[in-house]
């Protein structure tokens, strides 16, 4: 799996287990709460913390996990310094190559 931001705390035995799980029960939809109500709705392939693990808080629990799509993940991850107050542009996503374009 590609770049998991800053990490310090481990994540948990079985956390596959657990993060397909999370993600079964968003239906793979993104949870971010956005400004104009409701949730992100992009296609989430992120498990993460509400609760940040990085900052020592350990809680795998189901209560504590939520799914987020990779951009408001990333967002997320290096949130620090810039809060995370404004919605996602439309498109963000990282370009993946379609299949068929391949050669
Ligand atoms: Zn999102």
């Amino acid at each position: 799996m590609p770049s998991q931001g800053r990490r310090t705390a481990p994540l948990p035995k079985g956390w596959a287990r657990i993060r397909t799980r999370i993600l079964k029960r968003d239906r793979w939809v993104c949870q971010w709460p956005v400004l104009t109500g409701g949730i992100c709705g992009e296609p989430a392939n992120q498990v993460d913390h509400k609760n940040n693990a990085a900052q020592g808080f350990d809680d795998h629990s189901d209560e504590n996990l939520w799914a987020l799509c990779q951009w408001h993940h990333d967002k997320k991850t290096g949130r620090e310094a810039s809060a995370v107050a404004h919605a996602r542009p439309p498109r963000a996503r990282p370009a993946e190559a379609h299949p068929g374009l391949l050669p």
